[in-house]
């Protein structure tokens, strides 16, 4: 059969440990979660700030679906703009301190928007060669020469911008927060070279909404880079703890965006439920301050913790803290045996991580409690692999 490649390809992910065992939760998404009716912690998810199951997101979904119902029922561009998508946007832009927002459908789908309405045939995208897999993918639509430059590095980036023709149109594109290695972007020193060389500048912030700059502003906020940044994407699947995606930055960037960001204009507009509870989330992080800090110094203890096991942490900085262990089959079963003891920590292999740097991602929320911290590292240093 014209699939039996699919079959062969699947066995071979499985004898090389890459095969993704896609699990079931049965619980709501908070610091405890329930799969295979076993409760586990959870150092999984994107639930920075516990607003995954907020009772004021719950809340706000279900009035939103009694005044305006569930779908939007059109894309953006034709009848798929309601005022509660107005009101999300406005919100949006005051608290990220940016001139304008407009939103996707998620944060992926904000890169494919964003980029192949940016640049074109005969343009340079500059690219950090760790970036997101959703940029990597809205560069391939668009038909601009892609060069990669090293990883948060300021200095190779400008080798790479001083080196290409003065007369085309450049953008340089980051993520913020790196997800695999929660290391963080150098912003102010990417925005000096680029704005030398004249070069458009986009960050992708998804991993820095509700994490960095001020009561969870994210990382144009963090390094005072208001107005500079050209196009902040960000999402609000992560800390808001929804579902959507967002562009910040000049009006005439937006209004650009609205005009020409093919999904914004092709696929439908986001879910009424998702608008409202976007909404409630943006009032519960413009006062947010002491979960911000919650978050982070949930992190750094147990950051701390890991390392005085012994553990590998990286290059992590932020709430994101990988434990790595190289090859794929150590980290499956690190987190296999994590399982067992009542924690939940996938393991992040290939393609998702080149080839030899598994490791076992352990994401942070502030809804932990200390006595939830101090169990997971007991079960970390059970299951140390020896
Ligand atoms: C998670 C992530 C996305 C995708 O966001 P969604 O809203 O889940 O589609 C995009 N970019 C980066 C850097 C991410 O980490």
């Amino acid at each position: 059969m014209a699939t039996d490649w699919i079959k062969k390809q699947v066995d071979e992910l499985k004898d090389q440990h890459l095969y993704n065992n896609i699990l079931t939760i049965e619980s709501p998404i908070g610091p405890e979660i329930t799969i295979n009716d076993k409760k586990l912690l959870n150092f999984c998810s994107n639930n920075y700030l516990g607003l995954a199951n907020h009772p004021n997101l719950r809340e706000a979904a279900k009035a939103a679906i009694d005044k305006f119902g569930i779908g939007p029922a059109a894309v953006r561009t034709i009848a798929g703009t309601t005022s509660l998508h107005k009101e999300l946007e406005e919100k949006l832009a005051k608290f990220k301190k940016a001139e304008a927002v407009i939103t996707f459908q998620t944060g992926f789908v904000a890169n494919l928007a964003v980029i192949p309405a940016l640049v074109g045939e005969g343009d340079l995208i500059f690219s950090d060669e760790l970036n997101h897999a959703s940029i990597i993918d809205g560069c391939k639509l668009t038909k601009a020469e892609v060069i990669r430059y090293a990883h948060i590095s300021p200095s190779d980036l400008e080798e790479k911008l001083k080196a290409a023709p003065k007369d085309c149109k450049k953008l340089v594109i980051t993520d913020g927060v790196f997800s695999m290695d929660g290391d963080i972007a150098p912003l102010d020193k990417i925005y000096e070279v680029t704005s030398k060389y004249g070069a458009m500048l986009m960050v992708d912030d998804a991993h820095g909404e509700g994490v960095l700059g001020e009561s969870g502003r994210g990382i144009v906020d963090h390094f005072h880079l208001h107005g500079k940044v050209d196009v902040e994407v960000g999402t609000m699947s992560k800390g808001f703890g929804v579902m959507g995606g967002l562009a910040a930055g000049k009006l005439e960037v937006i209004e650009w965006l609205s005009q020409r960001g093919r999904p914004f204009l092709f696929s439908s507009a986001m879910t009424i439920p998702d608008v409202g509870a976007c909404i409630a989330a943006v009032t519960l992080l413009e006062n947010s301050g002491g979960l911000v800090k919650k978050l982070w110094d949930n992190a750094d203890y147990l950051r701390s913790g890991l390392k005085k096991l012994g553990f590998d942490t990286g290059t992590s900085i932020t709430p994101i803290i990988p434990i790595m262990l190289g090859e794929a089959e150590t980290a499956q079963n690190m987190s296999k045996k994590l399982f067992e003891e009542g924690l939940f920590a996938k393991a992040i292999v290939y393609p998702t991580v080149p080839q030899g740097k598994a490791r076992i991602r352990v994401m942070n929320s502030a809804g932990h409690s200390k006595e939830q911290l101090d169990r997971a590292l007991e079960i970390f240093e059970k299951c140390k692999p020896s």
